[in-house]
C-alpha cells in the first residue's frame, strides 16, 4: 500500500504533468466498489473542469478543479493497488482501468489520466467542500499541537502514530523508523512520554518522511508514466523488517513484537 511519501510523490508527479489542462471527457468502468460518488456524477463534475492543482492530504490525492467560478475537488484514494498513469491516448489501456480523464491544453497534446486498480480497494469521489482528511498533517504540525495531540493517551505510542484520526498518513514503516530514530520504545504509553521525547519523535517523523519523499521523487516517472511501483521503498530501513539482524548503531539484534495487530520492529538497547 502506498504510504504518505509515495502518495506525495505521485501527487506532485501528476500535478507537473496535468495542471492547467481542462478535462474534455470522462470514461468510467462503473464498478460499484471504486466509486464513492456515483460514476455519472463524477463524470458530470469533471467534464469541462480545469485542473488547478494536484496535491496530497493525508494519503488521499486531491485534484482541485474549477469550472465557471465554481470550485470542487476530485479525491483519489489509491487503496492497496491503485495507480495513476498519465498517458497519451495511443498508449494501450491496461487491464483493471476504472477511469480515464481526457485532458486538453498544455504541451505534448492530449493526455489521459488513468486510474488503474486490480484489487479495487481504491476510491474515487467528488467533494464541493475542501477536503481536510481525518487527522493532522505530520509534516506541518507544530510542536505544541503535536504534544496536545498525544496528551493523556493511554495507548502505546506505536498505535497512536498509526491512528489516522490523530495524524493522517503515517504507516507502519515510518512509525517504526521514526521511533527508532527518536530512541523511544514502541510500547511506551503515549501519556508518559516527556516533552523532549515527543519533540524528538516529531523531528524524526518529519525527517524520515521528507527523506522518503526526496528518494521517491527520483522514481516518480516510473510510477506515473509506466506500470509499476519499482524503486519506491528506497528508504534505508534501520529497523523495519530487520528482525534478528544487528542494530546499525549498537549491534543488538532487532526485535519484532506485535502492537495493535501490526508487526513492530525496534532495538531494545537504543530505544528506551
Ligand atoms: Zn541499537
Amino acid at each position: 500500500m502506498p504510504e504518505l511519501p509515495e502518495v506525495e510523490t505521485i501527487a506532485n508527479g501528476v500535478h507537473d504533468r496535468i495542471h492547467g489542462r481542462t478535462i474534455r471527457s470522462v470514461w468510467t468502468s462503473n464498478k460499484p466498489q471504486t466509486f464513492k460518488t456515483p460514476p455519472d456524477q463524477i463524470a458530470e463534475a469533471l467534464t469541462g473542469s480545469r485542473v488547478d492543482r494536484v496535491h496530497r492530504v493525508g494519503k488521499t490525492i486531491v485534484v482541485d478543479l474549477s469550472r465557471r467560478r465554481k470550485t470542487m475537488q476530485f479525491l483519489i484514494h489509491l487503496g492497496m493497488t491503485g495507480r495513476l498513469l498519465v498517458s497519451t491516448p495511443d498508449t494501450p489501456i491496461p487491464p483493471h482501468t476504472h477511469a480515464i480523464l481526457t485532458l486538453s491544453g498544455g504541451s505534448g497534446g492530449i493526455k489521459e489520466l488513468r486510474f488503474v486498480d486490480a484489487r479495487r480497494f481504491g476510491r474515487l469521489s467528488i467533494t464541493e467542500t475542501a477536503y481536510e482528511g481525518p487527522g493532522s498533517e505530520p509534516l506541518t504540525i507544530s510542536l505544541e499541537d503535536f504534544i496536545v495531540l498525544f496528551h493523556h493517551r493511554k495507548t502505546p505510542i506505536k498505535a497512536a502514530l498509526l491512528n489516522q484520526s490523530l495524524l493522517h498518513g503515517v504507516g507502519n514503516i515510518y512509525a517504526d523508523e521514526s521511533l527508532f530514530r527518536a530512541g523511544i520504545r514502541p510500547r511506551r504509553q503515549v501519556g508518559r512520554l516527556t516533552r523532549a521525547e515527543l519533540g524528538r519523535l516529531r523531528t524524526a517523523l518529519v525527517e524520515v518522511i521528507r527523506h522518503a519523499i526526496e528518494l521517491g521523487g527520483s522514481s516518480v516517472s516510473d510510477y506515473v508514466d509506466a506500470d509499476g511501483v519499482r524503486g519506491f521503498f528506497q528508504l534505508e530501513h534501520r529497523v523495519y523488517l530487520r528482525t534478528g539482524e544487528p542494530c546499525l548503531v549498537c549491534g543488538t539484534p532487532i526485535q519484532r513484537i506485535v502492537i495493535g495487530g501490526r508487526g513492530t520492529h525496534f532495538c531494545s538497547r537504543c530505544q528506551k
